[in-house]
């Protein structure tokens, strides 16, 4: 699985549609203060689907909207496409390339599409977090978030390097797979007692 194609529209300082191409072996963003390089990786964690704000650097979530320039209007939607070869398979759909993209708009509407079908939000994190690609799996860093890193109990830096490497979902799946159980115990047990009230 590789990141190929990044499509930008709408997106911070990304008026006009953008497409940025990644070669393989490419490593690196470089450009002047201010050219819009960690706008790019906030396109890269929200269309992952990250919900919040404060982590891609805005206030709230329509702050990542074009919001106008002296010299153009604000628009009114931001969209991003992340395009990734998938021949390996290590994104579980049977596709070769997968297309997922997000789309906001100012009247708060808010979609996800996946290879240009609507889907859902839990859909792409399904579809991501095996591969360590997920909002909480560290796929982007900012420097505040080692800092985070270094001073963090052993307990929460081992759950970062879980999400890392795709273990996190199946963690996940276990916490919600043990709730399901332990509600079943308490409904068999009330079952007990109303049975040996009837007898
Ligand atoms: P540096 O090298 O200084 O870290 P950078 O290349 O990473 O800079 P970014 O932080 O990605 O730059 O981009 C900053 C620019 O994006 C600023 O000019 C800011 O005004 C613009 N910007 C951010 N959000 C929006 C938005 N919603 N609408 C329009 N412009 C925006």
């Amino acid at each position: 699985m590789r990141l190929t194609k990044l499509e930008l529209h709408g997106f911070k300082s990304f008026a006009d549609p953008v497409f940025l191409t990644f070669e393989p072996g490419a490593t690196a963003i470089v450009g002047p203060n201010g050219c819009g390089k960690s706008n790019v990786s906030d396109a890269v964690r929200w269309v992952l689907g990250e919900q919040r704000a404060r982590l891609l650097r805005g206030g709230k979530m329509e702050d990542v909207i074009f919001q106008g320039s002296s010299a153009r209007r604000a628009t009114n939607v931001a969209e991003v496409s992340l395009h990734f070869e998938n021949s390996d398979g290590m994104l579980p759909v049977p596709f070769q390339e997968v297309v997922i993209t997000r789309r906001l708009s100012r009247s708060g509407e808010s979609e996800y599409f996946l290879n240009r079908a609507p889907c859902r939000l839990r859909d792409i994190h399904d579809l991501v977090r095996g591969t360590g690609l997920g909002a909480d799996s560290g796929v982007v860093i900012e420097s505040k978030m080692i800092d985070a890193l270094l001073s963090d109990r052993p307990d929460d830096r081992r759950e970062l390097f879980e999400e890392a490497a795709g273990v996190g979902l199946y963690r996940d799946r276990r916490r919600t797979t043990e709730r399901q159980l332990e509600a079943t115990s308490g409904d068999l047990v009330r079952i007990d007692d109303l049975t040996s009230e009837v007898q």
